[in-house]
């Protein structure tokens, strides 16, 4: 493996397109207006990829033949900011990104009361690979973007119910913007059961790069993260939702799992670089949650 990876810092160092690679084009800065985010990446502040770290970690999935159809009824929730935003803010965008940590915390409630259990990725790869059964009625929550309210609040809340969720991070805004969540505050989370997994470096709509800047944006951020938080990295979100088969070929190379923005709450095994997710918007309740597992008021 390290001969491997020696092998491509020299390709990379001999292309001549190192500097390329690493700085992206000035109007490649600003992330797609179609989704409602506006996160503005430092500029040259990614560290050259020979100073990233030397070992790697590669996920195998082990599927078992009697697995291969696997589906299974998984809603896997969408989060973006957790923290109080009024409904009457002028920051509307802002607003309709939030979600209240009160109602969080209702919510992981609402979980125990139900046998509900949070999974990560991780978990799901023991469940593919037959070693841990899968729950009765389960869900995983991800979160979106790596915000310093992830820490702040997810992870306070999470921690306090000792239940997990998954954390997406663009590997370029840790320690580089206050308003995002620091490597050291990623690698707690990471040593506190949290999955940290991939958003990316840059948070570009990726069905518009060429092929090698793909290869960067999804290399690198792995490598990125691993490197913080020393453990595998497996789990990928398209940012925006963005993607093609372009896409989809490099995902394949570097992760085992890839979610998407597409509405659905069933996770297949034969679609797990598609992965359906389910928004959550200010306003969903314990209602939404309620019927989606069938629990019937009273
Ligand atoms: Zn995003």
């Amino acid at each position: 493996m390290k001969k491997y990876i020696l092998l491509s810092i020299i390709i990379i160092l001999l292309s001549g397109c190192n500097n390329s690679r690493i700085d992206e084009p000035k109007q490649e800065k600003n992330i797609s207006t179609k989704h409602q985010e506006n996160i503005k990446v430092p500029e040259n502040k990614t560290k050259p990829i020979e100073q990233i770290n030397n070992e790697t970690f590669e996920a195998t999935l082990n599927i078992p033949a009697e697995n291969k159809e696997l589906k299974k009824y998984l809603p896997i929730l969408m989060f973006h900011y957790i923290k109080d935003v009024p409904s009457d803010s002028p920051d509307q965008l802002g607003y309709k990104l939030s979600f209240s940590p009160d109602k969080l915390e209702q919510f992981l409630v609402f979980f125990k009361e139900n046998n509900i259990e949070t999974l990560t990725f991780w978990d799901l790869k023991d469940i593919i690979e037959n070693k841990k059964p899968f729950p009765k009625k389960a869900i995983i929550l991800t979160f979106d973007d790596g915000y310093i309210d992830h820490y702040q609040n997810a992870f306070r809340i999470l921690k306090k119910h000792n239940m997990k969720g998954v954390f997406f991070i663009v590997s370029n805004m840790a320690d580089n913007d206050p308003n995002y969540a620091t490597w050291e505050q990623i690698k707690e989370m990471s040593e506190n059961g949290q999955e940290i997994a991939s958003h990316t470096v840059s948070h570009l709509d990726l069905a518009t790069l060429s092929d090698e800047k793909i290869k960067y944006e999804l290399e690198t951020s792995k490598k990125t993260i691993e490197d913080k938080i020393d453990k595998p990295v497996i789990s990928l979100c398209y940012p925006a939702g963005k993607y093609n088969d372009r896409v989809i070929k490099v995902a394949k190379e570097n992760y085992l799992f890839a979610r998407t923005t597409e509405p659905g709450k069933y996770f297949s095994l034969s679609e797990r670089y598609q992965i359906p997710t389910v928004r959550m918007f200010p306003t969903t309740g314990l209602a939404s949650l309620k019927i989606w597992f069938d629990v019937s008021e009273n």
